[in-house]
């Protein structure tokens, strides 16, 4: 049938269209349908000793879910995806794939808390020798490659505060001293950030973030490149894990509308940051895609757009006025995580958690998503906020 997909030559745009779907398999309906299943039967008892079928149990895969991996492998273009229940889950497998005690690992200081957390609490129990270092390090990195050095995690742009990290920089040292390299890509999107061109070995999406899109589903994915996929594998089957058929189906749905949400969200997000920046209130924009902003060049040099989550610095008032510009906001809503159709603003505060680098602000830091309202709204929305944070310092 014309729309199965047979992986190859087209646009980004048509692949999304098509990517992980089969109609000739499923009696020509257009998508892959959620299996739900444990047991797989084997034809006979040589066959169950070959293990020469598609599918063996619904642990290591289901259609639905080896669908999504194909999917997601030939957009980031790397060799194979591992799914796992959670964003968090995929970079704390990717970071135990590669950990055993007395090894070293680099880890950006800048990275998504929870990865932090996990490297304190678990990595370090394993005997790992944990290392952060600045993001903005680049080339400098190879000063900090070990003979014992396990893996290099990035994270660009870093969460919350935005560092633009020079990965092809980072990836040619680190391949010269024969150590991975792992990026959480979340924000850059296998549509934004080529992670495997720019030279990583492995790609970590948080799918609940864009590619579910719609805030209904945690989904994780790791893409790997020949090299590492063996490690990863490994830890992936010895630990378990499996993916949601539900979660996966809702993850394919958000692949065929990605290309035009990103492209929205990336415009809206960069014309209120822009707006953002003219206001009275605001300090400082951390939005790479903005002119002028920190990591601007580096954004303009690696990546092919933009997601719509950014971070503002007021200039400095009280927390109280803060809370009440919050509360008076109507639109934006307060909440965790990212990606979704709507638009969020959470308060933050980077500085406690670094080691390697100070992160210092004089105001306090909102970080922003912008959803696919209208950008007159959402505007409107922030000042009323403004006038909120105006009469508490009045
Ligand atoms: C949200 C997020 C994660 C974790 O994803 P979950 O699906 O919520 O576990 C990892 N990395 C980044 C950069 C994120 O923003």
């Amino acid at each position: 049938m014309g729309s199965d997909d047979e992986g190859g030559g087209f646009e980004v745009e048509t692949a999304l269209t098509r990517l992980g779907r089969k109609p000739s398999a499923y009696s020509g309906f257009v998508n892959t349908p959620v299996f739900r299943g444990s047991t797989v039967l084997f034809p006979d008892a040589e066959t169950l000793e070959s293990r020469e079928v598609e599918y063996t149990y619904g642990r290591p895969s289901t259609p639905t879910t080896r669908a999504l991996e194909t999917a997601l492998a030939t957009l980031e273009g790397g060799a194979k995806t591992f799914l796992t229940p959670s964003g968090l889950s995929a970079v704390s497998t990717a970071l135990l794939a590669f950990a055993e005690a007395g090894g070293h690992m680099l880890i950006a200081d800048s990275v998504y808390y929870p990865t932090r957390r996990f490297a304190s609490r678990v990595l370090k129990r394993m005997g790992v020798e944990v290392e952060y270092y600045d993001p903005l390090t680049g080339a400098g990195i190879a000063g900090l490659l070990r003979p014992g050095t396990k893996l290099v995690l990035t994270e660009s742009p870093g969460s919350q505060t935005f560092e633009v990290q020079d990965i092809p920089a980072i990836c040619k040292a680190a391949r010269g001293a024969g150590v991975p390299v792992a990026i959480d890509n979340t924000w850059g999107t296998p549509l934004y950030f080529p992670a495997f061109e720019h030279g990583v070995n492995i790609s970590i999406q948080s799918c609940t973030k864009y590619i579910v899109g719609h805030a209904d589903a945690l989904l994780g994915a790791i893409v790997c490149d020949e090299a590492s996929a063996a490690a990863v594998g490994s830890a992936h089957e010895a630990y378990g894990l499996t993916a949601n058929g539900e979660d996966c189906f809702l993850a394919l749905r958000g692949l065929r509308t990605l290309a035009v949400r990103l492209a929205r969200h990336w415009q809206s997000g960069l014309e209120i940051a822009a707006w953002l920046a003219s206001r009275p209130e605001v300090a400082q924009v951390l939005h790479p895609a903005l002119p002028g902003a920190p990591g601007h060049e580096l954004w303009k040099r690696d990546f092919k757009g933009a997601a719509g989550l950014f971070s503002i610095v007021l200039k400095p008032c009280p927390k109280q006025a803060v809370q009440r510009m919050l509360n008076a906001l109507e639109i934006f809503g307060m909440g965790y995580s990212w990606g979704g159709f709507e638009s969020l603003i959470v308060p933050f505060d980077a500085g406690p958690a670094r080691t390697a680098t100070v992160w210092k602000a004089e105001g306090r830091a909102l970080r922003l998503h912008i959803g696919l309202e209208d950008v007159g709204d959402l505007k409107r929305d922030l000042e009323r906020g403004f006038a909120a944070l105006a009469e508490a310092r009045a």
